[in-house]
């Protein structure tokens, strides 16, 4: 698992900074990569979402592929998010609370 949330938040473009290849979607890991033709690609899951594998990764160019339409990819990234800051608003009380 990758926490690769943080970035995201650094210029707001899921698809730049997750270096996501065009707006098309494997629903299946493809056999090879649409980039560079290597045979090995890899699934990348992303704290908080909880549907398995959510990106598909090159092993060779690192490019990344949607394994959801981006609508869906979108909604699932923004419930990811949500978490994300509440796990963080978490840790912040904890901090807060005398021991
Ligand atoms: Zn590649």
């Amino acid at each position: 698992m990758e926490d690769i949330l943080k970035d995201k938040v650094k210029t707001g473009n899921v698809y730049l900074d997750f270096n996501i290849q065009g707006r098309k979607f494997f629903e299946d890991k493809p056999l090879s990569c649409p980039i560079c033709g290597h045979e090995k690609m890899g699934a990348v899951e992303l704290l908080g979402v909880k549907h398995g594998p959510f990106f598909w990764e090159c092993d060779e160019c690192e490019s990344r592929f949607l394994r959801y339409p981006p609508a869906k990819t979108d909604k699932l990234l923004k419930e990811a998010e949500e978490l994300h800051y509440d796990l963080e608003e978490l840790d912040n009380i904890h901090l807060g609370l005398p021991n």
